[in-house]
């Protein structure tokens, strides 16, 4: 298994909507500043983050199969769309004096490192921030599942997920049930069987086979990704 030298490894899944701040499409710099300081704090106390980010601020490939696109070539474009939040997000961290790679998997060299997750791992132990872009390369999957799947190949401890206006996961939608109630801690089989919306069923049972937990939180409540990471009890922590 990977070394570790750090306080601990994570893998972060930021939202893709959340990167659009008010706006829902494209990206809001001021968003991306904000979650770049948060995690370049975490970074200087000696925890080696990887993350991904989902691209819903772009496009979602089921979204635009509805309006009458190929579902793979409108995954594709879904997964195009990840990448530039990836550069949006490896610029803020440069910014705030972090050495950040990106690693794609559709490659393109001009603009991010291929995904290979050996070298991957020598970017975190030496205090880099590795964020994947485009998905796992194929259509029909989520960057939940790509979370999953990276969390696992880099051995990350957990997979951190932070959502754009909810601080955990509820029984029903609280934006829509004022007397929606929060979990603390859930089951990955309470999760499939009530069809709770944590992730898609793919991201769950591969977590759920290989034990790995996950922590659903708010991602812009400030100070937030740093609780996370200490295994502060915020959001809500899936598990066995
Ligand atoms: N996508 C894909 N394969 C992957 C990851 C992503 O086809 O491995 C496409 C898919 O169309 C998806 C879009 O990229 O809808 C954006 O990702 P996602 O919906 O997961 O973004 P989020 O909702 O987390 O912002």
């Amino acid at each position: 298994k990977a070394h570790k030298k750090g306080k601990g490894r994570f893998l972060l899944k930021l939202s893709g909507e959340a990167f659009a701040g008010g706006g829902g499409l494209g990206v809001d710099p001021d968003v991306v500043h904000a979650i770049a300081r948060e995690i370049s704090a975490v970074v200087r106390e000696g925890y080696e983050i990887a993350i991904v980010i989902g691209g819903g601020n772009f496009f979602r490939g089921a979204e635009l199969q509805q309006r009458g696109m190929d579902r793979a070539r409108s995954d594709y474009m879904g997964m195009l769309g990840t990448v530039m939040n990836c550069l949006a997000l490896q610029d803020f961290l440069e910014k705030e004096g972090i050495d950040c790679r990106v690693q794609t998997a559709i490659t393109m060299g001009q603009v991010a490192e291929p995904y290979i997750p050996l070298r991957a791992i020598r970017h975190l132990e030496k205090d880099r921030v590795v964020i994947f872009g485009a998905g796992m390369g194929m259509p029909y999957f989520s960057t939940d599942t790509t979370a999953a799947q990276r969390a696992l190949e880099i051995d990350a401890q957990a997979m951190l997920m932070g959502k754009n206006g909810v601080d955990g996961v509820y029984d029903s939608d609280p934006k829509k049930n004022p007397d929606a109630v929060k979990f603390d801690a859930l089951e990955y089989g309470e999760v499939i069987t009530r069809d709770l919306k944590v992730a898609d069923a793919t991201a769950i049972t591969l977590c759920r086979d290989n034990k790995l937990p996950i922590l659903v939180f708010e991602l812009l409540a400030e100070g937030n990704i740093a609780r996370a990471v200490k295994g502060e009890k915020i959001g809500t922590l899936v598990s066995d």
